[in-house]
């Protein structure tokens, strides 16, 4: 199919749309075309209409707001966490709002991973988002442990994916913990949690999950799954605002677990303010939060997640598959020839796919570059990779074809040599 054929394809599909009425709720910025829900995900009027709420409950009630706002900030992040579980397959008592990922990281790695005897190491994989790698490190060298020795980071065999199979045999009566992504942040690989819960599960293995790259896009079943600890941002696909409060999962099989990193909110909510020095743990998920819940930074998930109660996360999947299909579709076709050259590094199988679509090119950081100029916005990872997310909520088949028109332009005008080939702080 030629390029202007994908165009009549995606009014059709946008007529067609279920979810077509979502996109007003949503400000784009102006005169652009925004495909970085994957880094941060937009501001819709519910969001700022609960920001707004939470604001004028600081500036009527102050601190009665814990008690008195509606909702009580005091119960904001058992109640956001349980509205939360919906998405990712959980009951409500195992979600709850906390921190940030890597702070929730830090505190449930610290909790699982308990060596003993030989079993002394961590699996994740050299794919991994660096601050997860940071944390493992660090979680083993608070044990004295050595991560040149017991940190085993699984090998990809193409540099963008990875197979579950290779992941599997690096399971083994060394293995204490196993840590890794749900969707890899560059190529958009969806791992296969079930069966990798499974075959730790099998061996005694506790294992874990970052979902960052796909919670609001991908659907999970968590608790079927027999998952034992996960953490996700709030600021991605969730669309909670830059540096939203996160959320962290435990499985109710280990509501008993002593917290790694305690602080008086993981207490039983109604005996925190007896104030004992003795810390007497919550019953359920929320004994892993901290510090006092960033209401603030919370508040945009109030009227976010209400988004994907109405919609359903089926829809928003299904939605979001069809999306990085057609994109895929786009640049395998017309985009892939001389001169254009683009490939695309994200697996085809849906079941393999996350939320966004990793189009590789040797140029890649200055295109990224000359999509900006024109105002459309994708995101680059080094080396050469530009990633984009079509998002279920706001994003239309005809943006894509608008980014596959500007990519044509760029490379026909061989306009991405106008750019310095030099990253910037934020790429
Ligand atoms: C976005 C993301 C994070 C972000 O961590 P913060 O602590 O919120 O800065 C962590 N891990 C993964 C896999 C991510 O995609």
């Amino acid at each position: 199919m030629a390029l202007e054929d994908f165009r009549k394809e995606a009014r059709r599909l946008d007529r067609a749309d279920p979810l077509k009425e979502y996109r007003r709720l949503f400000f784009t910025p102006p005169g652009t075309v925004y495909l970085d829900g994957n880094s941060l995900g937009l501001l819709s009027r519910d969001a700022r209409a609960s920001l707004g709420k939470v604001l004028g409950s600081w500036k009527t009630l102050a601190v009665r707001g814990w008690l008195e706002a509606d909702p009580p900030w005091f119960h904001l992040a058992e109640r956001l966490g349980a509205r939360c579980a919906a998405l990712v397959g959980a009951d409500p008592d195992e979600v709850v709002l906390s921190g940030t990922t890597t702070v929730n990281i830090h505190a449930l790695v610290n909790t699982f991973y308990r060596p003993s005897g030989a079993r002394t190491k961590i699996v994740a994989d050299e794919l991994d988002f660096p601050t997860d790698i940071y944390a493992l490190k660090s979680a083993l060298r608070l044990r004295g442990l050595d991560p040149a020795e017991h940190l085993v980071l699984v090998r990809s065999r193409d540099g963008r994916t990875l197979d579950e199979r290779d992941i599997v045999r690096a399971f083994d009566d060394t293995t204490a913990l196993v840590f890794l992504p749900s969707v890899l942040y560059r190529s958009g690989q969806l791992l296969d949690m079930e069966l990798l819960a499974r075959e730790a599960r099998a061996r005694g293995i506790p294992i874990g999950f970052d979902c960052s790259h796909s919670a609001g896009a991908v659907s999970h079943e968590l608790d079927r799954w027999g998952v034992d600890f996960a953490v996700w941002c709030g600021y991605k696909y969730l669309n909670g605002g830059p540096g939203a409060t996160a959320f962290l999962y435990v499985n109710r099989r280990h509501f008993g677990a002593e917290p790694a990193l305690a602080g008086w909110f993981g207490s039983v909510k109604d005996r925190q303010f007896d104030m004992s020095l003795d810390f007497e743990p919550a019953p359920d998920a929320g004994r892993w939060q901290i510090s006092s819940p960033s209401i603030l930074n919370a508040a945009p998930l109030i009227g976010s997640l209400a988004l994907f109660e109405n919609a359903g996360m089926a829809a928003v999947r299904e939605k979001s598959l069809k999306m990085t299909r057609f994109l895929m579709d786009l640049v395998d076709g017309p985009l892939a020839a001389e001169p254009y050259g683009f490939t695309i590094a994200t697996p085809r199988e849906d079941a393999r796919r996350g939320g966004h679509v990793a189009l590789v090119h040797p140029e890649a950081l200055r295109i990224a570059e000359a999509l900006r100029a024109r105002k459309v916005i994708p995101d680059f990872r080094p080396p050469d990779i530009i990633r984009v997310a079509p998002v279920a909520f706001y994003n239309t088949y005809a943006e894509l074809w608008e980014l596959g028109r500007h990519l044509r332009e760029i490379v026909d005008g061989r306009e991405f040599e106008r750019f310095e080939t030099a990253r910037k702080a934020i790429s």
